[in-house]
C-alpha cells in the first residue's frame, strides 16, 4: 500500500464585510499539477499513486496541445512509447493518429480518477515550499485559489509561437497553427519553416490542391525531418509541385503579397494565406515570475535538479518539455512521460522527511 500524506480535499471559504466582494473559492492539495498535457497527466497518476492527493489544472482542455495538432496528424512514435500510468495503448497502426492519443490520454484520466480542471489558466502564485497558492479563473470567470504543498510546473511550448517579427505578421491570414488543408483549395499558400510541421503541411496542403510556396532560412529541409517525410517534401520541391526558396527570410507580409529575401535579392510573391511554422517556446516570463532561473541566453533552460527535477524554487518542480528550455526537440513525449516517476520519488523523500521531523 502507498503511504498517505494526504491534507484531504478541502473546499473553503473566506468572508468579508464587503457585501460586493467575492471570494476564490478555495482548494487544498497535496500536489498542484498546472498544465494536463501527458506530462502533466503522468505526473498526475504517479503523485497519486505514491499516495498523495493531486489536481492537474490546465487553461485548455485535458491534452489541449494534442487537441490543437493538425486534425490529420500521425505520431512519429509508436504507441507503447507514448505510454503513462502502465496503460497500455492499443492502436492498430504502427503510428498511431491524433485522434486515438486524445481517447488514450482520455482513458488514462478516467482510469485514474484524476482530478482535472480544465479551461482554468493559472494567472499567478504565491506562497512558498509547504504553502503555495496557485490562483485561476474557471470556465465561468469565477477566482479560485489552490494550496498546494508542491508544485509540478508541466506546461509545454505549444500555445507560444516563435514570431518572425516582420511587418505584417499580425494579419489574419497569418497563422501559426496548421490544422487541415481544404479551406485552401486552389489558394496561393505560403509554408514558413523547414522541419517536420512545415514540411507535413506543405505536402498536405499541396495534396489538396492549394498552390504551395516553402520559404526556409536554412539550405535545404532540415535533416531533422523524419526520414519517411523528408524524401516526399524533397521530390516534391524538385518537381516543381511545391516551388522552395531556400536560405531565404521573410522581409514583409502585405494582405496581397509577402516580400522575400533570397539570395538573389528581393521577391515579391502573390500571396493569399501564411503559415509560419517557426517553431514554440515556454511560457519563460511564467516560470521567471515564480523565481525559476533559466540558465543560457541562447537555451535559457530553466534550473533544475536532473535527477529529482526539482527546480532552484524549493517546492517546485518541473516536468516535460519545459524542461529543454530552448531546445525543445530534447523532450518529447517519449521522454517527458518518465518525470512524472523521478519527482513522485523525490515528493515522498521529502514529505516522509518532513512527517518524521513534525
Ligand atoms: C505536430 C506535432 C507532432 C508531435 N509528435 C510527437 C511524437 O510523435 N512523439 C512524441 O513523443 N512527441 C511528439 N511531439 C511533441 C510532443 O507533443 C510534446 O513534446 C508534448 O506534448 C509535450 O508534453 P508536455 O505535457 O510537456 O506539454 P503539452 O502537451 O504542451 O502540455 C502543456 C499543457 O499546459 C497547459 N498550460 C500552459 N500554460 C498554462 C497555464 N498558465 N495554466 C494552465 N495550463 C497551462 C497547456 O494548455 C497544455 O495542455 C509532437 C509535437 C507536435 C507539435
Amino acid at each position: 500500500m502507498p503511504a498517505r500524506f494526504a491534507l484531504g480535499l478541502v473546499t473553503r471559504y473566506s468572508f468579508c464585510m464587503d457585501a460586493n466582494f467575492v471570494a476564490a473559492e478555495s482548494f487544498s492539495f497535496d500536489v498542484v499539477v498546472i498544465g494536463a498535457g501527458p506530462t502533466g497527466l503522468a505526473c498526475g497518476i504517479d503523485a497519486k499513486r505514491a499516495g498523495f492527493t493531486v489536481t492537474c489544472i490546465d487553461k485548455g482542455c485535458l491534452v489541449n496541445s494534442l487537441f490543437n495538432y493538425p486534425s490529420n496528424m500521425t505520431f512519429f512514435t509508436t504507441p507503447e512509447l507514448l505510454e503513462i500510468g502502465d496503460i497500455p495503448f492499443s492502436s492498430p497502426n504502427q503510428k498511431p493518429t491524433r485522434q486515438e492519443a486524445l481517447e488514450y490520454y482520455r482513458k488514462c484520466a478516467e482510469h485514474y480518477h484524476l482530478d482535472v480542471r480544465q479551461y482554468e489558466p493559472v494567472l499567478k502564485v504565491d506562497g512558498s515550499d509547504g504553502d503555495f497558492v496557485v490562483h485561476t479563473t474557471n470556465l465561468h470567470g469565477h477566482n479560485r485559489e489552490y494550496h498546494a504543498r508542491k508544485l509540478i510546473l508541466a506546461t509545454g511550448y505549444y500555445d507560444r509561437p516563435n514570431y518572425m517579427n516582420v511587418p505584417g505578421e499580425e494579419l489574419s491570414k497569418v497563422m501559426h497553427y496548421y490544422r487541415e488543408p481544404h479551406p485552401f483549395f486552389g489558394l496561393k499558400v505560403m509554408v514558413i519553416g523547414g522541419k517536420n510541421s512545415a514540411a507535413i503541411a506543405a505536402l498536405e496542403l499541396w495534396r489538396h490542391g492549394a498552390q504551395v510556396t516553402l520559404v526556409h532560412r536554412g539550405p535545404g529541409v532540415s535533416n531533422s525531418v523524419k526520414y519517411w517525410i523528408k524524401p516526399d517534401i524533397e521530390n516534391r520541391i524538385k518537381a516543381g509541385q511545391v516551388k522552395a526558396y531556400f536560405n531565404t527570410r521573410v522581409r514583409e507580409i502585405t494582405l496581397e503579397h509577402v516580400v522575400l529575401d533570397t539570395p538573389e535579392g528581393p521577391e515579391t510573391l502573390a500571396n493569399d494565406y501564411v503559415f509560419a511554422l517557426t517553431g514554440y517556446h515556454p511560457d519563460f516570463e511564467f516560470l521567471s515570475s515564480l523565481g525559476i532561473k533559466l540558465s543560457g541566453e541562447a537555451d535559457r533552460k530553466p534550473v533544475c535538479d536532473p535527477q529529482t527535477l526539482e527546480s532552484n524554487v524549493p517546492g517546485i518542480y518541473l516536468a516535460g518539455v519545459i524542461v529543454a528550455g530552448m531546445r525543445t526537440s530534447e523532450i518529447f513525449i517519449e521522454n517527458g512521460r518518465f518525470h512524472g516517476q523521478a519527482i513522485a520519488a523525490d515528493l515522498k523523500r521529502k514529505l516522509i522527511a518532513h512527517l518524521v521531523t513534525n
